[in-house]
């Protein structure tokens, strides 16, 4: 009988069939199924089974995680019926590495190794960090294969300690509590130092943000560092450091690190510390918004400002929001800058896209009264793939832009 019938070798994977709409999607490569889109399925199906997702007409179209719980009620993981399971998850594994080789990144020991949907694998994150892997699990179709996912990084990467940082709210929207803690090599400490591109930085995969470490920003703190000759520097949203650290690797005079969390303001001291940069590094622990009125009050000017905001929204709801605080941050940022300086600034926010981000600087550089010009744009190093079909995956921006003199 047709949808109940199974191609899959190792046994019955059951089926759903989706709307015309949802298998549109599938078809222009979208890892995204609504639970709109959901047609006919086998009852009592748990969150978390990876499914065989088929046409209204019962034709296959690929294999997908469900979870009727979550708004995402389908994610694609392939165009093929496959076998779920461990042989499967290695091959996703070896793909992303290959990915990464292709780009000259196969040696790196710094990295992301497998990120979600743009490498196939939806809800997982992987990110090493010298002999340390740190883990995200976010959704329930990984929830399932949870111990063949840490048994194959185990076997891949051989690493001291796997380290899972399940958390946020992502793990909510799909039904599941927050996990933290070692998921192989218990008790080995969670801190390792890492070099990038001849910039150590120490990572707590316990304490840091995220998995520990912002690498996404990678290729943007290059552009940062081959600008930053003789140059002060104001670092906005320095976390752990990164921009500044760069910026002073590659000779700016001087850098203020601004971040409004102790914890980044420590772990960046200590990183500057740990380059010898000391002498040229001053942290402060404020809310950046405040800091930079008050800079700018007291007359204090930068030869490049680089903005790294957080995500300022994370809904749909709140993306006019977000888009006001890339026009304040980057028009206040601006004011800071002294004659022909330089304005390096990110977005990460996936529901601001590039048109609207752009647009947001152009108001920020008119309130202003600043002409900019392009120095440089960026975006995510190859550690982080961009699917074309699916623009959720293209989330970061950066650019940097000279304030000509009037
Ligand atoms: N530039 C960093 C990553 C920045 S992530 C890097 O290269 O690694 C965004 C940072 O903004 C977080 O560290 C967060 O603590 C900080 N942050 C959020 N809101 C802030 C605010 N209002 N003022 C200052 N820092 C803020």
């Amino acid at each position: 009988m047709a949808g109940e019938s199974v191609d899959a070798p190792g046994g019955p994977i059951p089926f759903v069939r989706i709307s015309r709409r949802g298998e549109e999607r599938v078809n222009a490569g979208h890892a995204w199924i609504f639970g709109d889109d959901l047609r006919e399925m086998p009852p009592g199906l748990p969150p978390g089974v990876w499914v065989r997702v088929e046409s209204r007409s019962g034709l296959p179209l690929g294999t997908a995680m469900l979870n009727t719980r979550s708004r995402i009620a389908l994610r694609i993981v392939s165009r093929e019926v496959i076998e779920p399971g461990r042989a499967f998850i290695a091959r996703r594994l070896r793909e992303a590495r290959s990915r990464r080789e292709m780009a000259g990144w196969g040696a790196e020991r710094a990295m992301r190794l497998c990120f979600s949907e743009a490498d196939a694998m939806p809800g997982l994150v992987v990110d090493r960090f010298d002999d340390v892997l740190s883990i995200q699990i976010l959704t329930a179709g990984m929830e399932t294969y949870r111990q063949e996912i840490i048994d194959e990084l185990v076997s891949a990467y051989s690493p001291r300690l796997v380290y899972e940082r399940s958390e946020g709210g992502a793990r909510k929207h799909e039904g599941l509590a927050e996990r933290k803690g070692a998921a192989y090599g218990e008790g080995a400490g969670t801190t390792s130092v890492i070099d990038s591109d001849g910039v150590r930085f120490m990572v707590d995969v316990e304490k840091g943000p995220k998995t520990g470490f912002f690498l996404d920003q990678r290729a943007n703190r290059r552009i940062v560092r081959d600008l930053s000759a003789g140059k002060s520097v104001l670092d906005g949203f320095c976390s752990t450091g990164g921009f500044g650290l760069y910026a002073l690797a590659g000779g700016a005079s001087a850098v203020l690190a601004v971040d409004s969390s102790d914890y980044a303001i420590g772990a960046a001291r200590e990183n500057a510390a740990l380059n010898g940069f000391d002498d040229r590094w001053e942290g402060r622990s404020a809310n950046l918004f405040h800091e930079l009125r008050e800079l700018a009050a007291s007359g204090r000017r930068f030869d490049l400002v680089v903005l790294d905001p957080p995500a300022f929204a994370k809904a749909r709801e709140g993306r006019e929001g977000a888009v006001r605080g890339y026009r304040d941050v980057n028009r206040i940022g601006l004011s800071l800058l002294s004659p022909g300086g330089l304005l390096a600034t990110a977005s990460c926010t996936q529901l601001v896209d590039l048109p609207t981000w752009k647009e947001a600087l152009r108001s920020a550089a008119a309130d202003a009264r600043a002409d900019l010009e392009l120095v440089s744009v960026g975006g995510p190093p190859p550690d982080h793939p961009v699917l074309l079909g699916m623009p959720e995956t293209d989330y970061l921006k950066f650019a940097v832009w000279r304030k000509r003199s009037p």
